[in-house]
């Protein structure tokens, strides 16, 4: 339970405590994931854009995108800039990387000064890679928050930034912290123009990836996973399955089950959920069962699971 509830006095009284959702206990086992933001690009309900925590024995070790609305999420959830250590973004989408800068602005009040490791893909003709985005928005002189340009030097009491460009043509080690027990692998995966990455978490025994946004032709990310048998794989819950649906960015149901019968989870999280799969769910559902038969869950916006 990392939400603080403050009380003025003792006289409330037990109907008016806040319950903490359940989710929330498991985030405070020794290793955890929890779903910041569960929801796409398209403002439409109570789901923020892609964004989650890995939590190890408390501390919020690893923030996986900061999607749009991802920064409200942050904060609900107790999670501590100082704590990171490394950002890691898949894509520059907005839904998977707007709220970047804003919990940038957030850690600039933090006490943090370490160095700080933010991997994201390298660039293309049609997308500016991690270094070029970071510049974007902190280039002392052409950045759009060039206020906050000390993130680039370790100025103005910020922690530096040290960026991790990960190849998109094949699969990388991107950070590790052997006392820690943490590694982080990118591996490339299919979205369209877009230069994508979908992670690989090793942590303490435990191993969680994050699919990331992939289509269908992403063959070389089931590859690399091919009897790794994760705790946990997040995959992308973005179209419904039949025609007409943008298929050249995403995969349908189908082809997630497909993807998680050969990478086979212990558990499998359904994110990124937009309303145009949810409500087909049910055919979804059934479309992923074809093929993958083990545990699965549809998270919600601070949904945890226990590793
Ligand atoms: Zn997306």
């Amino acid at each position: 339970m990392r939400k603080h509830w403050r009380w003025a006095g003792a006289a409330l009284t037990a109907a008016i405590l806040l319950t903490p959702p359940p989710a929330d206990a498991a985030c405070g086992s020794p290793v955890a994931l929890q779903i910041l933001g569960s929801g796409g690009p398209i403002a439409e309900g109570e789901r923020a854009g892609s964004s989650a925590i890995v939590w190890l024995d408390g501390k919020a070790v690893l923030l996986v995108d900061a999607g749009s609305g991802a920064f409200v999420r942050y904060g609900e959830a107790g999670v501590r800039f100082e704590d990171h250590l490394a950002i890691a973004i898949t894509h520059f989408h907005a839904d998977h990387a707007a709220d970047l800068d804003a919990i940038l602005n957030s850690g600039g009040f933090s006490e943090r000064i370490a160095p700080l490791p933010v991997i994201g893909p390298g660039g293309s003709d049609y997308f500016p890679g991690l270094r070029d985005h970071l510049h974007a928005l902190l280039d002392p002189q052409t950045g759009a928050f060039r206020y906050l340009s000390g993130y680039l030097d370790g100025s103005d009491g910020k922690a530096r930034l040290v960026p991790v460009e990960a190849a998109v043509d094949a699969a990388s080690v991107v950070f590790e912290d052997v006392t820690q027990q943490v590694k982080v692998t990118a591996i490339p995966v299919e979205h369209g123009v877009v230069p994508a990455l979908a992670y690989l978490v090793e942590i303490r025994g435990r191993t969680i990836v994050f699919a990331g946004d992939q289509n269908a032709m992403s063959q070389r990310f089931v590859e690399a996973l091919a009897g790794r048998r994760p705790d946990i794989l997040v995959a992308h819950n973005v179209i419904p399955e039949g025609e007409g649906q943008p298929r050249g960015l995403h995969r349908p149901p189908a082809s997630i089950g497909e993807m998680a019968a050969a990478i086979d989870p212990k558990l499998l999280v359904l994110s990124h959920n937009m309303q145009r799969a949810l409500v087909h769910q049910p055919e979804g559902e059934a479309a992923i069962r074809r093929q993958y038969l083990g545990p699965m869950v549809v998270a919600g916006d601070l949904a945890c699971f226990a590793l």
